[in-house]
């Protein structure tokens, strides 16, 4: 068996660490003191690091760690150019519906390509885990740098779809601010004013927000309900016309990104 540890990086990061007393894998090593001192207090070695996705602040720390652990990088180079900064660090390619095994973890995860945050962006996924980098957060979403907004609905509803025992392992600690922008879209649902309590109580108590899971999701953030009326009417007071799932989601990143 294993656990899942949040080794808090930068100024708002996670580092998620899968490990079993013995072994870890890393996703995401924004920075690598953190990391290299979670591995030095807990006595584990590094077997792996796993990448969702090539911004700095999630592939940061990969070069120190491998000078320190010589670690097969999982993650997706992004198709068409050398240059980019991750491909460097990545040994081992991955692609959707490809499944990446770790032995001395004895865990399996799924690789789904989830676009919409940048074109090349992946989770990994295990029955009642799922690590998705900055596509889905507790109650909210990532911001739409490369691709179509269409994309990042598209991925969401994908992780949306993962079975309801799915604890989400977010790379972010945003889940506050995002609550309070749920709250504007719908102040009527209960369960975000519940949740707002909820975690207020595991920041005041220094823990994380994380992870979340798949029915948590559903009732609390509001890029997964687009289709809910009050949503729907609150769009529509701030001049929306376009009702249609896909409208009300462009309507909500776009409030989002100046709330
Ligand atoms: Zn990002």
């Amino acid at each position: 068996m294993f656990e899942i540890t949040a080794i808090p990086a930068l100024q708002d990061n996670y580092i998620w660490a899968i490990h079993n007393g013995t072994h870890a894998a890393l996703v995401d090593p924004g920075e690598a003191a953190p990391a290299l001192e979670f591995l030095a207090a807990r006595g584990l070695q590094l077997v792996a690091i796993l990448c969702t996705h090539r911004h700095h602040d999630h592939i940061g720390g990969i070069a120190e760690l491998r000078g320190v652990y010589n670690v097969p990088v999982y993650g997706r180079r992004h198709p068409g150019t050398q240059r980019i900064a991750n491909n460097r660090h990545i040994t081992d390619d991955l692609r959707e519906g490809g499944r990446l095994r770790l032995d001395a973890l004895d865990i399996e995860l799924d690789i789904l390509e989830i676009p919409g945050h940048l074109d090349d962006h992946i989770a990994f996924t295990a029955p009642g885990m799922l690590f998705c980098g900055d596509v889905m957060f507790g109650a909210g979403c990532g911001r739409n740098f490369e691709g179509s907004l269409a994309q990042l609905h598209d991925s969401l509803q994908r992780l949306a779809h993962l079975p309801d025992d799915t604890r989400v392992y977010c790379a972010h600690e945003y889940t506050e601010a995002n609550l309070r922008f749920a709250l504007a879209c719908e102040p009527g649902n209960a369960a975000i004013r519940q949740r707002i309590e909820t975690t207020r109580q595991l920041r005041d108590a220094g823990l994380p927000s994380l992870p979340s899971n798949i029915p948590l999701e559903k009732a609390t953030n509001p890029f997964l309900r687009c289709r809910e009326p009050e949503i729907v009417r609150t769009l529509q007071a701030q001049s929306l016309s376009d009702t249609d799932e896909l409208g009300v989601f462009t309507a909500l990143r776009q409030w989002r990104n100046h709330f």
